[in-house]
């Protein structure tokens, strides 16, 4: 029987370091094919900006641990964009600073973290179509995942893309700052012991440093139409 009957839904994984273009091109994917897109890093961000806001140190485990339980996280789709919620209060657009990056990178390294946000992934991704972007999504999140992509860029351009970003998000960020808080978080995600940021073995491996957006999202699209036949 054809892999994508057309009762089957459609699971792609998309994975790769900060600024690799996942999120951009994750959705734009999406979109093409009027299905889901989960963007998984708001909600490690969701769980960084909680931490701050009680004055706590996201990189200490007793700081962190404590708060677990009595943490509300859950996506919602408002006009088909997905907003996150935090004790039921929407913080997508807060969870957007260089701040909140880094502390969501400290919580990440938590299993107690990731396991509370996996088990909320899993459940959206089980009854539906989707995109879901992240870090572990093909490696431990998604393994049977029906495309897995790994998107990578060179490190002077996945910092030109984040501080345009914070740019556009009125922030004033030093392009040094930037720098550096990309390589902290590629150190700290990689070698994390816990589901790591790693390209699963079967991921097809995207480097889009000099790729239009729309060139990957169409290689993608190639792939899926592949698989299907
Ligand atoms: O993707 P984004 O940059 O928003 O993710 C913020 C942080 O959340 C990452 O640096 C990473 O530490 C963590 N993350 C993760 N696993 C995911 C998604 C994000 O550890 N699936």
């Amino acid at each position: 029987m054809n892999k994508y009957a057309a009762n089957r839904n459609l699971v792609i994984a998309i994975d790769g370091p900060a600024g690799a273009g996942k999120s951009t091109i994750a959705k734009k994917l999406a979109k093409k094919l009027a299905i889901l897109y989960l963007d998984t890093g708001a909600m490690y961000r969701a769980v960084g900006l909680n931490i701050l806001e009680a004055g706590r140190d996201p990189a200490d485990p007793l700081d962190v641990l404590p708060l677990l339980d009595h943490m509300d996280i859950a996506v919602r789709y408002e006009n088909g964009l997905q907003a996150v919620y935090l004790n039921g209060r929407n913080v997508t657009d807060k969870i957007r600073t260089q701040q909140v990056s880094g502390a969501a990178s400290a919580v990440a390294v938590l299993p107690e973290v990731r396991k509370k946000l996996v088990n909320l992934q899993r459940e959206i991704a089980s009854n539906v179509s989707l995109v879901m972007d992240g870090r572990d999504i093909g490696t431990y999140v998604l393994p049977n995942a029906d495309i897995k992509i790994f998107l990578t860029a060179s490190p002077k351009e996945r910092t030109r893309r984040r501080w345009k970003e914070l740019r556009e998000n009125g922030e004033d960020p030093d392009y040094d700052d930037i720098r550096k808080e990309i390589a902290e978080r590629d150190r700290n995600d990689s070698n994390r012991s816990f589901a790591p940021l790693k390209k699963a073995e079967d991921a097809l491996l995207i480097d889009t440093t000099n790729k239009a957006i729309d060139e990957v999202v169409n290689e993608i699209e190639g792939l899926i139409q592949v698989q299907r036949r």
